[in-house]
């Protein structure tokens, strides 16, 4: 069984715009049996109004809130179109925003039913003024958040102490079951030259707990290639060390191209395949 388990579509504001149909195909062409749809839900009104920082950062996080009905119709459209040649899961990337929990707990209520499959991220940390982007650009992580922690690792620890909130959050019977690219902090890591970006100790504690809670609720992560591709990461996420504890522990992982083009469908899918063996390979010298 091939699966992509993150992927985006011509709704995503920072998207190439590009029809999802074509990623569908390509998905098909490249041996792909399912494919979930999981583009990013709109952001509560009120959190546009005083998150911080570039508003192109904050304009673009999440789909149009008018578009919502119109994306789920379509995706069912394709859903069934495709339904001999590809297993297609309609959902959403579902933003934890600490703080609008019962907004999304609403949100995930209200179309709960038409969902197949979903991701929980994390793309937003309290910073300089207020919520600030951690994936928008290096220049936005280190002025809303670097410099509001006071370090890179700083701001790394507080992005995996609310993971761990987001995790253990009740977001209602519709909570996603993946949560997504766990190490997103350290996608601008190479930017910073002149400090420590790697995991601290507090950081890696944080990981842990995260993964052992993971694992007790029957979550799953997600094996996401993005950050193979990203100038200032190279690694995915999460990295290669931290899969290894994924591994160890037994959490279950789902590979996700995090596809935002055409040509990111199937990226990096090989390092998901030697994961995969590692972890068979554990397995066995356990058995
Ligand atoms: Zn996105
Ligand atoms: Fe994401």
């Amino acid at each position: 069984m091939k699966k992509d388990g993150h992927t985006h579509t011509e709704f995503c504001p920072h998207g190439s715009g590009e029809d999802v149909e074509q990623f569908i195909q390509r998905a098909i062409a490249l041996g792909f049996d399912e494919y979930s749809i999981t583009e990013h839900n709109p952001l509560p009104k009120r959190f546009m109004d005083e998150a911080k920082g570039p508003s192109e950062a904050i304009v673009t996080g999440g789909m149009n809130v008018n578009d919502v009905e119109t994306y789920l119709q379509k995706m069912q459209r394709l859903k069934q179109k495709y339904k001999s040649d590809i297993k297609i899961n309609v959902g959403f990337e579902i933003d934890y925003l600490p703080g609008f929990e019962n907004w999304t707990i609403d949100f995930l209520n209200e179309y709960g039913k038409l969902i197949d499959d979903s991701i929980l991220s994390l793309h937003f940390q309290n910073g300089v003024g207020g919520f600030r982007s951690n994936d928008f650009s290096p220049e936005e992580f280190d002025a809303g958040l670097v410099q509001h922690y006071g370090s890179f690792q700083k701001a790394q620890e507080n992005y995996f102490s609310v993971y761990l909130q987001m995790v253990e959050s009740d977001l209602g019977s519709y909570k996603p079951k993946r949560m997504g690219h766990l190490t997103l902090c350290q996608k601008f890591q190479t930017y910073f030259e002149k400090e420590a970006t790697n995991l601290s100790h507090t950081s890696l504690i944080l990981i842990d707990n995260i993964l052992d809670i993971v694992k007790e609720k029957g979550y799953e992560l997600d094996f996401n290639t993005a950050g193979l591709f990203k100038k200032y990461c190279g690694e995915t996420y999460p990295s290669s060390h931290v899969m290894d504890k994924v591994i160890e522990k037994g959490v279950t992982f789902v590979y996700g191209s995090d596809s935002h083009s055409l040509k990111d469908v199937g990226r990096g899918y090989d390092s998901f395949v030697g994961k995969c063996s590692r972890k068979s390979l554990t397995g066995t010298s356990r058995g």
